[in-house]
């Protein structure tokens, strides 16, 4: 073996797929039962219905390197994605723009006149200058905008008080003075052809990968254990960083996420994948409904059931799965001198949405893999 990658998420995998394809033997370990981490995805027994495990997964990318290496292992539909939000039983379009501004103020205002519409509500803050998520907020989009669909809702998420998170949270959702309610604003946007884990299973498809799954690096009953692995062979780590360490340094806070599924007796729920919930009385942050994800499957989806699932946010203990990084002043404080001890662990690399302590969308996980196979393998792990 010439290489041991601890966690088979797509950060863990693209390295994986890179060293084997350059000739290396690499063994994979992942403490779960499946591989690919939070993108895996299985289809629902009763309907047959494809279901994101960890919640629903939306690939997008402006990154040509990155688009160019995943199209090796999948096609994409042309899926493009657009969510809504009920506030106090009416639904609007996300992110918000302008049919959201004219639907809420019941007007029909045009692009100039909305801008100067919200400029005159958004005069409390600078955007430049906002401290915390609110202050943000209230730059972009004005105080009403923001109660209706952000204060509540970001609460619900984070179970802290908007004025304590950081303001990047919110940078993540544009808002728009045009019609367009595409969520996002990347140049290749879809969904993989035939699912995340037909791509997953790609990757890791060579003759030179070892999978081993239900194997926990922290165990010491299985033979490739931190103690008897680190300074022996190189290793890349996708695990929590802090957990690592054994806490040394303090836990990280990380939030976590509850889903609850159902098949509903119905061909169509909700009539769209995503719909948000904004106001504090609804207890789930949002609703997915699988099946709108590939309208091109319909002849094969049932057209008298469908599969939804329900999304609450909380806090994560040690025995939760972590989902995002919360990112508080102490967390960050705690994440520098994690990345200190980092420094002095010989032939570990630490990478992933875990290992790196940082939201990372796929498309930024594959680039930053494919980074670090590039910079610090390709030279160095020889067989
Ligand atoms: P992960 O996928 O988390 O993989 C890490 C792996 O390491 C896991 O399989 C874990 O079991 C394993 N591991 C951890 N500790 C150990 C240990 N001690 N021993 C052995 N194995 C271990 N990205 C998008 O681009 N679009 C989206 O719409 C999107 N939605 C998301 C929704 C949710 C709820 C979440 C949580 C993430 C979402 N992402 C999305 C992000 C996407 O999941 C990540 O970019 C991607 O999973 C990162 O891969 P990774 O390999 O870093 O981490
Ligand atoms: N957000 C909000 N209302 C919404 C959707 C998003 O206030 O209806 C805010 C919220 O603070 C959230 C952030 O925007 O954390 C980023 O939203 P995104 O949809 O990217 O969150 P994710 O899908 O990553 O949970």
């Amino acid at each position: 073996m010439d290489l041991l990658i601890v966690g088979s998420g797509f950060f863990g995998l693209t390295i994986a797929e890179r060293a084997a394809s350059a000739g290396r033997k690499v063994t994979v370990i992942d403490r779960r039962t499946h591989i690919g981490g939070n993108a895996y995805s299985e289809n629902e027994p009763e309907t047959g219905i494809e279901v994101h495990r960890y919640g629903a997964h939306l690939f997008h990318t402006s990154n040509p390197a990155v688009w160019q290496y995943v199209n090796r292992f999948t096609t994409f539909t042309d899926y493009v994605h657009r969510v809504y939000t009920n506030h106090k039983g009416v639904v609007y379009p996300l992110p918000i723009n302008l049919g959201t501004i004219n639907q809420f103020f019941a007007a029909a205002y045009s692009p100039e006149q909305a801008r100067a519409l919200i400029q005159a509500q958004a005069g409390e803050f600078d955007a430049k200058d906002a401290a915390n998520l609110e202050e943000k907020g209230i730059a972009l989009i004005g105080r009403p905008l923001y109660e209706a669909f952000i204060r509540d809702y970001t609460a619900k998420q984070w179970q802290t008080d908007p004025k304590n998170l950081p303001a990047e949270v919110i940078s993540r959702l544009p808002v728009r003075y045009t019609y367009d309610n595409r969520y996002f604003n990347d140049t290749w946007e879809g969904l993989p052809t035939d699912g995340y884990t037909a791509w997953i299973e790609r990757m890791a498809d060579h003759p030179n990968i070892d999978v081993k799954l239900d194997t926990d690096f922290f165990d010491e009953t299985q033979p490739l254990h931190k103690t008897a692995t680190v300074g022996q062979l190189p290793i890349v780590y996708t695990g929590p960083i802090d957990r690592y360490f054994d806490d040394a340094e303090g836990a990280l806070s990380w939030r976590t996420l509850d889903f609850e599924e159902e098949v509903v007796p119905v061909g169509d729920f909700q009539g769209t994948p995503v719909m948000n919930y904004a106001d504090a009385d609804v207890p789930y942050t949002r609703i997915h409904e699988f099946r709108h994800f590939h309208p091109e499957r319909a002849d094969r989806y049932p057209s008298d059931k469908s599969v939804i699932m329900r999304e609450y946010s909380r806090f994560a203990t040690r025995e939760d799965e972590p989902y995002y990084p919360v990112n508080t002043a102490e967390d960050r404080a705690g994440l520098l001198a994690y990345r200190e001890l980092a420094k002095g662990e010989r032939d570990v690399l630490f990478g992933g949405r875990l290992g790196t302590y940082q939201y990372l969308d796929m498309h930024m996980a594959i680039g930053s893999a494919l980074s670090m196979w590039n910079n610090q393998l390709a030279d160095q792990t020889g067989s």
